[in-house]
Formats: structure tokens, sequence, C-alpha cells
């Protein structure tokens, strides 16, 4: 028998306690307590780590659990190496429950589907490559390195769970976080938040909010709104008046494709500049920005064959007498230094009085593509769906930027759906069958 068929016969043994294990996990409504004492992320999300881990020492797994709670892991083997498996217990709201079928929390299988918050994010996913583990275990293959999964508790929200685990506990040489999709991705651009802090200035302009997303509208008092409108009309941009106020009309997109977008505070901005209105702030975006959602004025041409090009978003202002703020988002290509860009940025805010203020950053994820990881799983891949398996880059955060030498593989097919963080999230049995046997094959041969 071909170790393929093994694993195949394997799985047809595991697979009903599998499920049942993806239904405990569910019945936990592991979603982030911002008011937690005991718990760094709350009750039902520690109780939904220790139920796996649980499960997971009954499996034959040695387990860890963070002494303060952030995260657990399981491990299978011996050897100086360790090959990781990312996934997390965490999982969003369920949202309107109306919208709901079936009991978010409680899982239901109908129509050749598991229904329930966590079924494909990323409870499941987690679950099946922790029994893929256990069937190679099962089947006696030979593995010449340690396999770990590592239980994150706080991947929806700010990954606190991570940060602490890579701050305290050995990394992995190689790993793959199945929270994601088919085939993989391999890179992702850094992601840095600031915002620029200057003093007050003679216009007040308020407006905008998320960073990472292009602002659609945006709205400015004054007595006299004449020219402005002119120039508004002269840039074709969309406005309405309502007595001393008018609204901007932008178009919204997230910050990864700002170049989709109407930016409705720069096209407000801008406008205003042109009436010859005169403030740091106004004339910053007017000589750096402009209309480009690259700021190639500030950083030159930077993109990189593996991400794109760079991409700047002015998603929130807040400026009156007192201050003022222009809240940044900037999406740095993967072989870019974050460094070469926040030098860039300081020394010409500081030009118009501004101050560099970092609010967050996320680091890019990028793994080469001649790397063996990279080629491992391309080839279980192939030899397991009909799909193309060029590596994807995405302009989004995955789980596996947490740590080097890491791709999100899986567990959503090419013809599979996204249900994630929607109701009626779920996950095709179809899909769940498919993505054993994938991370099967590939844990056993990055492991051996
Ligand atoms: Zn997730």
């Amino acid at each position: 028998m071909s170790i393929r068929e093994k694993i195949v016969k394997e799985y047809e043994f595991l697979k009903p306690e599998m499920i049942k294990t993806i239904g405990e996990l569910i019945t936990f409504p592991s979603v982030l307590d911002e008011e937690a004492v005991e718990t760094p992320f709350g009750k039902n999300i520690d109780l939904c780590l220790d139920k796996a881990l649980e499960k997971c020492k009954e499996l034959g797994f040695k387990v860890f659990k963070d002494s303060k709670g952030y995260y657990g892991y399981a491990e299978i083997g011996t050897g100086e190496e360790m090959i990781a498996v990312l996934g997390h217990l965490d999982v969003v709201p369920a949202g309107d429950i109306a919208k709901w079928e079936s009991d978010p929390f409680k899982m239901e299988q109908r129509d050749g589907k598991l229904y329930g918050r966590g079924t494909q994010d990323d409870k499941g996913p987690t679950v099946i490559a922790l029994y893929a583990i256990k069937s190679i275990m099962n089947i006696g293959l030979k593995l010449n390195k340690r396999v770990r999964v590592i239980f994150g508790t706080d991947e929806e929200n700010l990954w606190r769970c991570i940060n602490r685990y890579m701050e305290l506990e050995e990394k992995p040489s190689m790993g793959f976080t199945p929270d994601s999709k088919f085939p993989m991705i391999y890179a992702e651009k850094g992601l840095l938040q600031f915002n620029a802090i200057g003093k007050g200035e003679s216009v007040v302009l308020s407006g905008g909010g998320a960073y990472n997303a292009v602002p659609d509208k945006f709205q400015y008092k004054s007595k006299d709104l004449k020219s402005l409108e002119e120039k508004l009309i002269a840039n074709g941009t969309k406005y309405e008046i309502d007595g001393d106020t008018i609204t901007v009309f932008g178009k919204s997109v997230h910050a990864a494709v700002g170049e989709e977008g109407i930016n409705a505070i720069k096209m407000l901005m801008l406008a205003l500049k042109e009436t010859g209105v005169a403030t740091p702030s106004l004339d910053f975006i007017s000589d750096y920005v402009g209309n480009d959602p690259y700021a190639e004025k500030i950083f030159g041409v930077l993109e990189d064959e593996a991400s794109g090009k760079l991409k700047f978003n002015l998603g929130k202002v807040e400026i009156n007498s007192e201050k003022s703020l222009l809240g940044i988002d900037i999406r740095i290509p993967v072989t870019i230094s974050k460094e070469e860009i926040v030098t860039k940025i300081k020394n010409i805010i500081k030009q118009y009085g501004f101050e560099y203020e970092e609010r967050d950053f996320l680091r890019s994820l990028y793994v080469p593509l001649d790397h063996t990881l990279i080629k491992t799983l391309r080839k279980v891949y192939e030899e397991e769906t009909e799909f193309d398996s060029t590596p994807l880059s995405s302009g989004g955060a995955t789980y596996a930027r947490s740590m080097e030498n890491c791709v999100a593989f899986g567990a959503v097919f090419p013809d599979g759906k996204k249900t994630e963080h929607q109701p009626n999230e779920n996950l095709a049995i179809r899909d769940m069958d498919r993505a054993f046997i994938i991370y099967a094959k590939a844990i056993y041969e990055l492991a051996k």
C-alpha cells in the first residue's frame, strides 16, 4: 500500500471522531471578551483552548499551555528541528443571529457541509491538520523532525497570543497556517499605520476613521463654499451642499487596493488648497501626495515582483485650532525595509512641522519561491488537485506573517466558498476530505 493509500484508509477511520472534535470546539463561543480579568481573552476562549489541549493529549500528543493562557501547543516526535502548524481557536462574533439557519455555536451537518462559527475560520482547518498528523502517527511513518500544532487565541484581534509565543517559545524551522486559502500565500506587504501630528491650523477638517479604508465621504463646513465648489467641479469630484455643509463623495475600497478607490478626504483637501487656503497639512497633501495612491513624490517608484507597488492611504484627519492629525496607512512591498519608508516619511513631514507617531506595524510575509517549504507544498497540492499551484501574493494579513518561513496554506479551495466571518459559516465535507490528505502528505514531506 502506498503512503497515500494508508493515509486515505486512516482518514476513513479518524473522520467521525474528527468531525465530533470540530463540533465540540464549535460549542465554545470563543469571542474576545474585552472585560476579561482572570484570563487574557475571556473564559470561553480559555475553555476552548483547554478542550483542544485535552483532546490532543488523548490523541497522544505532548501538550503545553502558556502560564498566562495566551496560547497552547501540541507536539509529536523527536528531532532537532520543528515543523509548525499555526491555527487559532478564537472566532469573530456570530453577528445577526436572525441570519443564521442554525445555532452558530452548535455545529450542524446539512447538505454536505458543517455549519457553525469557526468551522472554516479556524477551528475546522486546525482540527483537520491535527488529525492529519494523527494519521501519520497511526500509520507509523517515521519522522526526523518534531511536529507542533500551535493554538492561537487572539488572531481575530491583536495577535497578542502569537506575539507572546514568539517572545517565549521555540521558533519552528518551517510551517504553515491553515487559515486562508489554497494554493498558498507567500508574500504580503508590510503594513504600517502612523499619525502625522502637528500644531493647530486655521481650518477645521474632521473625518474618515478606518486607516485601512479609502474614505468615501467627507464633510466640510464654511460660510462661503462657492470657490470650493468650482474647484470640485473642475476636478470632477462628486459633492452635495446642505446649508453651510459640503459633503464630498469618493469611493471606498480597502487600502490594499487604494488605486481602485476615490479618497474623499484628499479630494476635498486638494480642492481647498486650490482655492488658496494654505495650512501645513493642505500643503503637505498637495505638494507630496496629490492624487497619487502610491505617493511616488515621497518614496519614488517602489515596487517588487512578489508584491507589487507601495500603497499610501490617508484614512483619517482631525485638524482644528488645537492640533492636526493625519492618519495614514502604508503597504510596503516585501523587499523594501520599514526603516527606509519611515526615514523618507519623517524627513518630509518634518518640513511641514509634523511629527511621526507610529500606530501599528505588521512585518511583511515573504518566503522565496525556491524555498523547500514552497516547493514541497506545491508538489503535494499538484498531486492532489487539478488546480494551479502558483503561490499568491496578498494585500491582506494572514496569520502566516507572524513567523519566519511560514505560508498560508488552505483550507478554502479555488472552487470553494469563503464563508468566514459571515452568517452560516461552513466547511464543506468535500473540502475537509481534500484538505486532510493534502495536510497529511505535506506534514509528512516536511517532517520526514
Ligand atoms: Zn482566521
